[in-house]
C-alpha cells in the first residue's frame, strides 16, 4: 500500500487545506490510505505510543492536516494565524527530560502541552519521589523513570528518541555522551558546557553515534526576535551599526550551583550574558573578529567567591558593527537590546530574553516625523517552538538550526572575553566569512503541513 506521505505531502510548502484534502479524496486517491493511517494512529495512541518506531518510521509518518475555519474578522485586520495541526500522540517524537529542577518543572513540562510534534515519554532524576509525582502529573509510566545511575538503560526504551538535558552545566557533557551511546538524539540546555574542549567532545560523541545534537537557544525560535533579525538583515531602517544589549539578574542564595565554578563553569557571562552574545550573532549572522572584556566582582560578597558578578564586553564584527554588552548577577533584572541603524531609526526588544511579554520597540523618522514603534510579532511559547524544532528535525532527518557547533562558537567567544578581561587587551578571533556559519536547517524550511 502507498504511504500516506507519498500522496498527501512530502513535505510541501505552505498548508495542506481541507479543500485540497476533499478534492484529492474525491479523486479516490486518498480515502483508503487515510483511513488505514488513522486506524494505525489510533492503535498507537491506545498503546501509549509504545510501538517502538525507528527514526525511519517516524520520517515516513510525519503528516498532519490543518483544519480550516472561516476567518472571524474583516480582511483589513491582521490575518489569522493558521490553526495548529498537531501530530497524533502515537506519531510524536518522544523526549526524556533529565533533571527535574526549576526550568523543567516551571517551563518545559508545561510547554509540551503547546507542542505539536513532541511528547514527554521519560524522566531522569536523582530524586525518585519527586520523579514519581511528576510522572503521574504528566502521564509518564513509572517504568520510564530513570536515575542518574541507571540512565544508560534508556537505550532499551523505544518510546524515547530525544534526551533533553536540563542539568547544571558541568553535567551536560557526561549526559550528552551517555545519551548518544544509548542511541538517542540530544537537546541540551545552554550554555552547552563549561568550556570549548568539552563542547567539542559533545559534538564528536554525537557525530560518532550518528545522532543529532541541538543547543536549546530558545531566542532563535521566538517570533519577535526573528522579526528583529529580519529587520536587521533587510536594513529596514538602514544598516545597523551599533547594538547595545543587557541581561542582568540579581542572584540570591550563595549556595546554589550557579555560583559554584565546578558546576557552572563561570558566573553571569555563561549563564545570562550568553543571551546578549548569542542573540547578536543571530541578528547579524556574522561572527565577531575581536572582543574586549572587563570583569568586576564585589569583594567579600559571598555570592561571588568562585564566579564573576559583572562582565562588560564588546564585540567587533567584520562588517564594522560594534556591540556593547552588559551582564551582571549583582544588579536588578534587565533584559533588552537595541539596534541603531543609519537611516533615521532604531529598534530592539525590551524585554528581549524573558519567557513572556516580548515586544519590539523603536523609533523611525518618516516625512520629518519622529514615529515611535511598538509592535508584537505574537506571543508563542518559546520552549514549545524550540522543542518542536528538534522533533521536526528528527521527523525530517535534518540538522537543527542551533546545533552543537553554535554552542561551541559561543564558548570560544566567551573564552576570548575572559582572556581579554584577564590580560586587559583586546583578543582577536578567527575571521569567518560565511553567513550563519554554524547554523543548520532554518525552522522556516521545516514546516510540516
Ligand atoms: P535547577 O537547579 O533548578 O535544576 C537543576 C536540576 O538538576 C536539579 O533540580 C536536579 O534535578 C539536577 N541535578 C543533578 N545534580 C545536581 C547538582 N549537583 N546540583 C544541582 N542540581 C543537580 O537548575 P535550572 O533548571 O534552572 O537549570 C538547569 C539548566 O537549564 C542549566 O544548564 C541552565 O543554564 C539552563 N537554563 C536555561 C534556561 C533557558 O531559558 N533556556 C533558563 C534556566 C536554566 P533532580 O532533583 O531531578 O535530580
Amino acid at each position: 500500500m502507498k504511504d500516506l506521505n507519498d500522496t498527501i505531502d512530502s513535505p510541501i510548502e505552505g498548508e495542506y487545506t481541507r479543500r485540497d484534502f476533499l478534492t484529492n479524496a474525491g479523486k479516490g486517491i486518498l480515502a483508503a490510505t487515510v483511513l488505514s493511517s488513522i486506524a494505525s494512529c489510533t492503535a498507537d495512541a491506545q498503546e501509549g505510543g509504545s510501538k517502538s518506531p525507528t527514526d525511519k518510521d517516524i520520517h515516513a509518518n510525519s503528516v498532519t492536516k490543518p483544519i480550516e475555519l472561516k476567518p472571524l474578522e474583516d480582511k483589513s485586520e491582521k490575518p489569522q494565524e493558521p490553526l495548529p495541526a498537531p501530530l497524533e500522540p502515537g506519531k510524536r517524537v518522544g523526549f526524556a527530560l533529565v533533571g527535574l529542577g526549576n526550568l523543567t518543572l516551571a517551563e518545559l513540562l508545561p510547554a509540551f502541552g503547546a507542542c505539536q510534534y513532541a511528547k514527554v515519554t521519560a524522566l531522569v532524576s536523582g530524586n525518585p519521589e519527586k520523579a514519581k509525582k511528576v510522572a503521574k502529573q504528566y502521564g509518564v509510566p513509572e517504568k520510564s523513570i530513570y536515575s542518574y545511575q541507571n540512565f544508560d538503560n534508556i537505550k532499551n526504551n523505544p518510546d524515547v528518541q530525544v534526551v533533553y538535558i536540563v542539568l547544571p552545566n558541568s553535567m551536560h557533557e557526561e549526559f550528552t555522551i551517555r545519551s548518544a551511546k544509548a542511541g538517542k538524539h540530544v537537546l541540551c540546555e545552554k550554555p552547552m558546557s563549561i568550556n570549548s574542549q568539552s563542547a567539542q567532545r559533545m559534538i564528536e560523541a554525537c557525530e560518532q553515534a550518528g545522532k543529532k545534537l541541538m543547543i536549546a537557544y530558545r531566542i532563535q525560535y521566538e517570533p519577535n526576535n526573528k522579526k528583529a533579525k529580519e529587520w536587521t538583515r533587510s536594513e529596514k531602517m538602514g544598516k545597523v551599526k551599533v547594538i547595545d544589549a543587557a541581561n542582568n539578574q540579581n542572584q540570591g542564595d550563595p549556595g546554589q550551583w550557579r555560583l559554584k565554578k565546578a558546576l557552572a563553569g563561570g558566573g553571569s557571562l555563561p549563564d545570562i550574558g550568553i543571551y546578549c552574545l548569542n542573540t547578536i550573532r543571530y541578528l547579524l549572522g556574522e561572527e565577531p573578529v575581536q572582543v574586549t572584556g572587563t570583569i568586576y566582582s564585589t569583594p567579600n560578597d559571598p555570592r561571588f567567591k568562585e564566579v564573576e558578578e559583572t562582565v562588560l564586553f564588546q564585540l567587533q564584527f567584520p562588517s564594522g558593527v560594534l556591540a556593547n554588552c552588559t551582564t551582571s548577577y549583582g544588579v536588578h533584572d534587565a533584559q533588552w537590546y537595541r539596534c541603531y541603524a543609519d537611516k533615521g531609526g532604531y529598534f530592539g526588544l525590551d524585554p528581549a530574553f524573558s519567557y513572556q511579554g516580548l515586544q519590539i520597540d523603536g523609533a523611525q523618522v518618516q516625512d520629518g516625523l519622529d514615529l515611535k514603534l511598538k509592535s508584537s510579532a505574537g506571543e508563542k511559547n518559546q520552549f514549545a517552538l524550540e522543542i518542536d524544532h528538534m522533533a521536526q528535525c528528527v521527523l525530517q532527518d535534518k540538522k537543527p538550526f542551533t546545533p552543537g557547533e553554535e554552542g561551541l562558537q559561543d564558548h570560544l567567544i566567551m573564552e576570548a572575553i575572559y582572556e581579554s578581561a584577564r590580560t586587559g587587551k583586546p583578543v582577536k578571533l578567527k575571521k569567518i566569512d560565511k553567513q550563519d556559519a554554524f547554523r543548520g536547517t532554518s525552522p522556516d524550511d521545516l514546516k510540516i503541513a
